[in-house]
């Protein structure tokens, strides 16, 4: 199989996934609505604070995961699709399979990876030694 063809079968998959997203997205709002209907008893209030709060935060994780989605789809339309954000190399198309959200190449993964480790560990002197070569 070409390399477009399975492009085209990750992007199928994402707007499948897209849809489902958005369609729980819905019924969590259709959820919300009856739990306020099934306690009038202001006592209760707080519960249904508490549920709204998840539920919110639920669908804030749910929205932007959609537009994450969103997002590679039309990078798969503008040709833009498994080209590494950082160095612009072509992404290989078993990792896009494995991982069709990944933005980067393997080796600019792993590097930044690397680099959240080494965030706070101070500055290894081999690093800054060139400059006095
Ligand atoms: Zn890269």
């Amino acid at each position: 199989m070409m390399r477009q063809e399975k492009i085209q079968l990750i992007r199928n998959a994402l707007v499948k996934k897209m849809g489902e997203l958005c369609s729980r997205a819905n019924n969590t709002i259709c959820k919300m609505k009856n739990a306020e209907d099934r306690f009038p008893d202001p006592f209760d209030e707080a519960t249904v604070e508490s549920i709204k709060f998840v539920e919110f935060a639920c669908r804030d994780r749910e929205r932007e995961l959609i537009l994450d989605i969103k997002e590679m789809i039309m990078r798969i339309d503008s040709g833009l699709f498994g080209i590494c954000d950082h160095c612009g190399r072509v992404i290989h198309i078993n990792r896009l399979l494995a991982e069709p959200m990944s933005k980067l190449c393997v080796v600019c993964q792993k590097e930044r990876e690397m680099h959240k480790k080494r965030k706070s560990a101070p500055l290894a002197v081999r690093d800054i030694s060139y400059h006095y070569v």
